[in-house]
């Protein structure tokens, strides 16, 4: 069932959500190469506890996720676990995941960041994939259908070239996480669940440089790309208006 969210709910919803952006905005400024990724696992952790939040993503599933943002470097494309051992290097992409939880209201948003130089084609990759989530934000408007988002989304990847992750969605959310309904990064415009006001959905596109077939490692968490070739992540999370989408992942 998708929950519809009140305006005065959805208002609610933005101090999670403002805690998130406010997080990855911090972030860009300070992963630099030599950082341990726990290193910047714990910065996130003290920035969102600073803020009276809790991580959403500590503890959730099986096996409980150990940490409080998930980042994925390279070929990793999402749920990447933090460590003492993973360290920044110049030409890594790293793409951090963050959900903050507070007043019983998720947030949840992601961001891809370049470390030094990259080739072009990587650079393209990560700049894509932030362009096809507006494209697919574009699409979020009361009356289209929850394909009209996805469509948008492969659309813009495939016309590159690159690969759209079928194994992972978007989502709904609200007091979860995840809620009804899943968004699919790939799909037939027209088609789907009607968008009305008062859905809140957090799309985030899984792109990859190379084929679009993933798989999990030993860790149980961590999706890499098969083929071992790079790629991106971006994510917010938006509300569904009478008068277009607003997005809930930005700051104040
Ligand atoms: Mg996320
Ligand atoms: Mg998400």
């Amino acid at each position: 069932m998708v929950i519809i969210k009140s305006a005065a709910e959805i208002e609610e919803m933005k101090k999670a959500n403002q805690i998130v952006a406010m997080v990855l905005q911090d972030l860009e400024e300070f992963i630099k190469p030599g950082l341990t990724t726990a290193a910047i696992d714990q910065r996130a952790e003290a920035l969102i506890r600073g803020e009276g939040a809790v991580p959403s993503f500590k503890g959730y599933g099986h096996p409980p996720f150990p940490a409080s943002v998930c980042i994925s470097i390279n070929e990793a494309v999402v749920h990447g676990i933090p460590s003492e051992k993973i360290v920044i290097k110049d030409g890594d992409i790293v793409s951090v995941d963050c959900g903050a939880y507070i007043d019983g209201w998720h947030g949840d948003a992601a961001r891809t960041f370049i470390i030094g130089e990259v080739d072009d084609k990587v650079r393209e990759l990560v700049e894509v994939t932030e362009q096809a989530f507006w494209e697919g934000f574009q699409q979020a408007v009361p009356g289209n259908r929850l394909g009209d988002i996805s469509a948008a989304i492969q659309k813009k990847a495939e016309s590159h070239g690159f690969g759209v992750v079928r194994e992972l969605t978007g989502h709904g959310i609200g007091r979860d996480m995840h809620e009804e309904p899943n968004v699919l990064n790939y799909g037939r415009a027209g088609r789907g669940l009607r968008l009305q006001p008062g859905m809140v959905l957090a799309v985030e596109p899984m792109i990859t440089l190379g084929s679009k077939k993933v798989r999990l490692l030993d860790d149980n968490w961590t999706i890499v790309t098969a083929d071992g070739k790079q790629a991106s992540h971006y994510e917010n999370t938006f509300a569904i208006t009478e008068d277009g989408p607003i997005i809930l992942t930005a700051l104040p």
